[in-house]
């Protein structure tokens, strides 16, 4: 299956794409963590992305759209795959509909996570990652780690993402509004968004979903 998350930051997006992805057998791709990972890393497509991300703002398509292009390009995606982040806007939904379109394939469904905006703002108040692998994610008090500061994944460091303060999650609301939400109209037009309610416990919510792809 090939299949796009979207919903605000906070939303559960990288919460439920772990579950997903697995339950599917489909690799998940995160552009945020494709990002961060080369951030830590220290390579020039990370020194690229840093500014914009700090800021709150997208990282631009030049940069983006390849690097997304590359991942789906590796093995492991070309059976399907689950991006979540991207894309982020309608210039990326139309690249990303050329890509599949010279593979000739389509995708299978675009899921809307939908969270009220108050929520979204506790989720990510509270959210804590992994040093080792942004995908480890955890909550302070929703989904806490059974040690403090550890991640129950692989032992890591937990720590509070830069880009999680308020005044940048202020700013990333704003881009999600303006610059993410039209995708979904753009999405409505070939039939495939299911809006899932994305309040109430992460297996709730997986189980709606799972059950929107069936
Ligand atoms: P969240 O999970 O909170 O929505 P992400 O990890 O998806 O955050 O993204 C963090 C930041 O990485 C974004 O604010 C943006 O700067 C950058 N980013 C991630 N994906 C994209 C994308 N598809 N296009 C542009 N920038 C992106
Ligand atoms: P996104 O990728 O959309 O930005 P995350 O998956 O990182 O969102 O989730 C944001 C925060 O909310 C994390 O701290 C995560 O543990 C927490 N979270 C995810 N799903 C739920 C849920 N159903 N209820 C409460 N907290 C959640
Ligand atoms: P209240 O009764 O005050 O609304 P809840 O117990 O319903 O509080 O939970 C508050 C938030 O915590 C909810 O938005 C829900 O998404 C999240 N939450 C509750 N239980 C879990 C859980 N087991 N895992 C992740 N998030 C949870």
């Amino acid at each position: 299956m090939r299949i796009v998350l979207v919903g605000p930051p906070g939303a559960g997006k990288g919460t439920q794409a772990a579950y997903l992805a697995k339950n599917l057998v489909i690799p998940h791709i995160s552009t945020g963590d494709l990002f961060r990972a080369n951030i830590s890393q220290g390579t020039d497509l990370g020194k690229q992305a840093k500014a914009f991300m700090d800021a709150g703002e997208l990282v631009p398509d030049e940069v983006t759209i390849g690097m997304a292009r590359d991942r789906m390009n590796q093995p492991d995606a070309a059976g399907g795959f689950l991006l979540d982040g991207f894309p982020r806007n309608v210039s990326q939904a139309e690249a990303l509909d050329e890509a599949l379109k010279e593979d000739g394939v389509t995708l299978d469904a675009v899921l809307d996570l939908e969270v009220p905006e108050e929520e979204v703002v506790k989720r990510i108040a509270g959210r804590r990652i992994c040093r080792n692998d942004s995908s480890h994610v955890f909550h302070v008090t929703y989904s806490a780690p059974k040690q403090e500061g550890v991640c129950d994944v692989c032992g890591g460091e937990l720590y509070q993402r830069d880009d999680d303060s308020e005044e940048t999650v202020r700013k990333r609301l704003e881009v999600y509004h303006t610059q993410t939400e039209p995708i979904i109209d753009y999405y409505k037009a070939q039939d495939l968004v299911v809006t899932i309610p994305a309040l109430g416990k992460v297996e709730e919510v997986t189980e709606r979903a799972m059950a929107a792809l069936q």
